[in-house]
C-alpha cells in the first residue's frame, strides 16, 4: 500500500473517532469516553496529516506549522484548564470564532495560490462559501464572547434602519460572491471578506440576555460548515466529514437549546428579545416591592428533609456559581443513608451552557441513576415531600406557565411548585438570569434559606446528621 492509502485508511478510522465521539457525547454516561476517542481521533489525523506529500515538501511550511501549533496549545491548554465552568460558554465562542476564521483564511490562501491559473467556478464557489461563513463566524463570535464576558453590554443593541442595514450589506456581499464567481478577481474577494466580518458583527449585536447561547451553538455550526468549504478546497474527506459533522451537530444542538427554553430560532435571532427586563426583586435583595416571604434555619428544614420520603434535588447556575455538586451529594448520600428516596431533576437550560448540571454533578460523582431529566422528573414532582431549589430560579419559575406576558412564558420548567413544600438556597432575592421574579418564592408552601448554596448545602448535611 502506499503512504497515500495508509493516510486515506487513517483519516477514514479518525472520521469514524469523531462519530463515536459524537455518539459517546450525547448522555452523560459515555461523555467522559467520548470526548476521549474524539480527542484521539483528531491527534490521529493531524499527526498523519504530517505524512502528507504537500507538507513533507515544504520545509519552511513544516516548520511553520510546528511553531503554530505550539503557539495554540501554550495558549489554549492553560485556558482550557484553568476556565471557571461559569465561563465555558464564552471560551467555546472564541475557539468556535478563531476556527472559523482559520477556515476562512485556508480558503483565502487557496484563493490566492490559484487566482494566476482562471479557476473553475465551482473551485471558487468553495473559495466563497469558506471565506464567507468562515469570516461571520469568527466576528460574530468575537462579539458573542465579548458579550459573555461582559466586556459590552449583554443586552440586545439596536439602532434605526437596523433590519434595512443588516439586508444591505447581505445585498452587497451577494453582489460581490456574483462579480468574484464572474471574474476571479482577487481584491473583490478581499471586500467580500471585510464585508462579511461586518455582518458578523451587526448579525449578532441584536442578540443579547439568555440567547447568546443559542447563537454560539448557531456560529459553531456555521464554523463547521466553512471547514467543510475548505474540505472541499484542500480535497480533504476528513475535513469535509469532520467539518459535516460539526455543522450538523451544532445545528442540532440549536435546535435544542432554542426547543429547551420554548423559543423558535428565528424569533431568537430576528426578535431583538432576550435582552435583560428590569427586576422586579431589589438588587439589595430585599425586593422592590418588599413583599413577605418566608425564611427559614438550617436546623429546621434539616429535620424537614431527614424526616421526608422523597426529595427532588433542583439544581441551577447558583449551584455552578457556588461549587456546590460535592456538598450537594453530601446531603443526597445523608439522606439516602436515612432511606430518604432522592433525586435531581436538570432542567435542559439550567446553567449557562447545555448540560452544564450534568457536568457539575457528573465531576461530583453523582450516580447517573439519581440524575433524571426535567421531561422524567416532572411526573412525579407533585408525589415529592420536597423540592429543594439549589440556586435556581427561571426553571422553576411559574411564570412561565402562567404568565403570557412573561419573557420566559412557554419555557418548560421542573415543577418544583408541585411539590408539598419548596426550599430554595439562594443568597438574596435576586431574580435569575431572564432578570424576572418568581412568584414560587412567595408562596406560602415556600421557605427560603439564603446564603451561598455550599454554605447552606454544608450546614444542611450538618442539621440532618444531627436529626
Ligand atoms: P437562574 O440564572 O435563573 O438563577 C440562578 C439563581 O442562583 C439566582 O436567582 C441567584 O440568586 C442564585 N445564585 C447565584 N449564585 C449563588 C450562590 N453562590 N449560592 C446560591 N445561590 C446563588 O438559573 P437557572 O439555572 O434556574 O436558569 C438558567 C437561566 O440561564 C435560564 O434563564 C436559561 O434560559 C439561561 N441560560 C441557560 C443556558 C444554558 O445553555 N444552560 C445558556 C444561557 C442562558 P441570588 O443572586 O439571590 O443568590
Amino acid at each position: 500500500m502506499t503512504l497515500g492509502t495508509w493516510t486515506d485508511l487513517i483519516y477514514l478510522l479518525a472520521a469514524t473517532g469523531f462519530i463515536l465521539a459524537l455518539k459517546g457525547l450525547s448522555n452523560p454516561k459515555g461523555a467522559r469516553v467520548g470526548n476521549l476517542v474524539g480527542a484521539a481521533a483528531a491527534t490521529v489525523a493531524i499527526a498523519f496529516t504530517f505524512t502528507n506529500h504537500a507538507v513533507r515538501a515544504h520545509t519552511l511550511n513544516l516548520v511553520l506549522m510546528l511553531v503554530a501549533m505550539v503557539i495554540g496549545a501554550a495558549i489554549a491548554v492553560p485556558a482550557a484548564r484553568l476556565v471557571k465552568m461559569t465561563a465555558m460558554p464564552q471560551m467555546v465562542a472564541i475557539f468556535n470564532g478563531v476556527g472559523g476564521g482559520a477556515a476562512a483564511l485556508v480558503s483565502i490562501v487557496v484563493f490566492l495560490i490559484e487566482a494566476p491559473g482562471s479557476p473553475a467556478v465551482y473551485r471558487i464557489a468553495e473559495v466563497l462559501f469558506g471565506v464567507l461563513v468562515g469570516c461571520v463566524s469568527f466576528s460574530g463570535s468575537a462579539i458573542a464572547f465579548a458579550k459573555l464576558q461582559e466586556l459590552m453590554t449583554g443586552r440586545p443593541i439596536t439602532y434605526p434602519g437596523q433590519q434595512a442595514i443588516n439586508a444591505l450589506v447581505g445585498l452587497a456581499i451577494l453582489g460581490l460572491a456574483v462579480a468574484t464567481l464572474v471574474t476571479g478577481n482577487t481584491a473583490l474577494l478581499v471586500v467580500l471578506a471585510v464585508l462579511s466580518l461586518v455582518l458578523g458583527v451587526i448579525f449578532v449585536l441584536p442578540i443579547g440576555g439568555a440567547d447568546v447561547p443559542v447563537l454560539i451553538s448557531l456560529l459553531n455550526s456555521f464554523t463547521g460548515l466553512a471547514v467543510a468549504a475548505s474540505g472541499f478546497t484542500l480535497n480533504s474527506n476528513l475535513l469535509i466529514i469532520a467539518g459535516t459533522l460539526v455543522g450538523a451537530s451544532g445545528i442540532l444542538l440549536t435546535r435544542m437549546m432554542s426547543q429547551a427554553m420554548g423559543r423558535s430560532l428565528p424569533n431568537i435571532l430576528f426578535s431583538a428579545f432576550g435582552s435583560v427586563v428590569t427586576a422586579a426583586g431589589g438588587a439589595d435583595g430585599t425586593g422592590a416591592d418588599a413583599r413577605p416571604v418566608r425564611s427559614g434555619a438550617p436546623e429546621d428544614i434539616g429535620v424537614l428533609l431527614a424526616y421526608a420520603r422523597k426529595v427532588v434535588i433542583v439544581p441551577g447556575y447558583g449551584l455552578a456559581v457556588a461549587q456546590a455538586q460535592h456538598t450537594a451529594r453530601e446531603l443526597a448520600d445523608a439522606l439516602g443513608e436515612r432511606g430518604v428516596e432522592v433525586f435531581y431533576a436538570i432542567h435542559p437550560v439550567a446553567g449557562r451552557m447545555p448540560g452544564h448540571m450534568n457536568v457539575l454533578l457528573a465531576e461530583a460523582n453523582v450516580p447517573y441513576d439519581q440524575l433524571k431529566e426535567m421531561d422524567e422528573a416532572n411526573p412525579e414532582m407533585s408525589t415529592a415531600d420536597v423540592a429543594l431549589v439549589v440556586g435556581a430560579n427561571d426553571t422553576v419559575n411559574p411564570a412561565a406557565k402562567n404568565s403570557p406576558g412573561s419573557p420566559i412564558y412557554g419555557m418548560p420548567i421542573v415543577n418544583a411548585d408541585q411539590a408539598e413544600h419548596v426550599i430554595f438556597l439562594k443568597r438574596s432575592m435576586r431574580p435569575g438570569f431572564a432578570g424576572i421574579d418568581n412568584e414560587l418564592l412567595y408562596d406560602p408552601k415556600t421557605t427560603l434559606l439564603f446564603g451561598d448554596a455550599k454554605d447552606t448545602l454544608t450546614k444542611l448535611v450538618a442539621a440532618v446528621n444531627a436529626s
